[in-house]
């Protein structure tokens, strides 16, 4: 059926339709990284606007006592022989995932904040507030083959808020986690424990537990484009003997990865790993990935840098390859896309962008629960307060 109608004698009627009455199809947006290979979008220095920090009992506090302190083993040394099994189960305390914790932490420390952000007044209105880890799965999707995401977004009082939603298929898998996988995950904190120390000049001590409900958050500033950013990501730990201290130049991420020995197995880490280990400590500045290579038994006895600035280098020459500028091009033209799309101004209304790999992004619209996510306590202290002057007179 033709749904424009092919009955001549309707053609008046249908023509005389206001433009704005005309079926319009629902806005998408496509994924193909051949879409955004353009110049590298402009991205401002991310500079750290503050910091808090989660406990153990996975309370937030405004300061950074969950910081930790860099403390490779000694180079001169015998090198490293870390057991990252050691401790699983008993010392381990993994965060309580069935909790949605959405945006509530940043929030929080927005809140306590607002009144004194950099940027001017205003600044706050025109920008993009989320947490680090969505803007990195916007970065990685012209690539990703394996696993969609959906991103709610709410405007209020002009800023935009992003808070991923956990898809149907994540949930499943994470219900699902087989056994080896959950190890797995115990073993990328176990090396934490190995690499970091609780004060500057301390050591390592694995002998403790490995709670996840902690964490030390770095809150950052950046813009893509011409969208202003406020994000806030978990930092692994700082480098006390960095020549400049001044985060988030001081931060270093750990990661683990299998030990590789054939160059096939080196190709396939630079394709789809170092892809996910640079979106993710480029968008806020963290120099430098430190890896620990893992056998089949869990031992990590080498460890290797990966500057930031240089992972594209690996794939640089690889028609296979990644390039950070279908990345940022992408992520700039998503945030145009909800931009545009999130119109009205209201905490309770959810536009709620949905991808799968192959597909466009999707876009559906809904009000209040399950999808909203800006909490009570954040629209009325924000509606209902003033935004406060410093609290001590600026020591400049
Ligand atoms: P990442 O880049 O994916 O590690 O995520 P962020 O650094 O943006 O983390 C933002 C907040 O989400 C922090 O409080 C983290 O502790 C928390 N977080 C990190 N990964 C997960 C996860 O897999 N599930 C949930 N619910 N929270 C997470
Ligand atoms: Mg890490």
């Amino acid at each position: 059926m033709d749904p424009r109608g092919t009955k001549r004698g309707a053609e008046k009627t249908e023509v005389a339709e206001p433009r704005n009455k005309l079926p319009r199809p629902a806005p998408s947006l496509p994924t193909d990284p051949a879409l955004y290979s353009g110049p590298f979008p402009f991205y401002r220095r991310p500079s750290e606007l503050g910091c808090f920090s989660l406990d153990a009992q996975r309370q937030y506090h405004g300061d950074a006592r969950a910081l930790r302190y860099y403390s490779p083993p000694p180079t001169n040394g015998p090198g490293p022989n870390f057991d990252l099994r050691d401790g699983y189960p008993d010392r381990y305390q993994p965060r309580d995932e069935e909790v949605q914790e959405r945006l509530d932490h940043l929030l929080c420390w927005l809140l306590e904040h607002r009144g004194r952000l950099e940027g001017g007044p205003g600044w706050l209105a025109e920008a993009i507030v989320t947490w680090r880890g969505h803007l990195t799965k916007l970065l990685t999707t012209p690539y990703e083959q394996q696993e969609g995401w959906q991103l709610a977004a709410s405007r209020f009082q002009g800023t935009l808020y992003l808070s991923e939603v956990e898809t149907p298929n994540a949930r499943a898998q994470r219900l699902a986690r087989p056994p080896l996988l959950r190890e797995l995950m115990y073993m990328g904190y176990k090396f934490e424990q190995y690499m970091c120390a609780d004060k500057p000049g301390s050591s390592p001590d694995p002998s403790g537990e490995v709670n996840t409900n902690v964490a030390f958050c770095s809150v950052l500033r950046s813009r893509l484009g011409s969208h202003p950013l406020l994000f806030s990501g978990e930092v692994d730990c700082t480098d006390p003997q960095t020549p400049s201290t001044q985060p988030p130049t001081c931060y270093v991420e750990l990661k683990t990865s299998k030990e590789m020995h054939s160059p096939r197995q080196w190709r396939s880490f630079y394709r789809h790993k170092l892809l996910k280990w640079w979106a993710q400590s480029f968008l806020p500045g963290v120099p430098n990935v430190v890896a620990g290579f893992r056998n089949p038994e869990g031992f990590v006895s080498s460890l290797k840098t990966f500057p930031t600035m240089k992972m594209f280098d690996y794939v640089r020459n690889d028609r296979d390859g990644w390039n950070p500028s279908v990345c940022m091009n992408f992520c700039a033209a998503f945030l145009s896309f909800a931009q545009s799309t999130v119109v009205q101004d209201d905490p309770r209304l959810v536009h709620l962008f949905s991808w799968e790999p192959g597909g466009p992004v999707t876009v559906s619209v809904h009000r209040d629960a399950p999808y909203a996510f800006l909490p009570i306590w954040y629209v009325e202290a924000m509606t209902q307060d003033f935004p406060l002057p410093p609290k001590t007179p600026s020591p400049k």
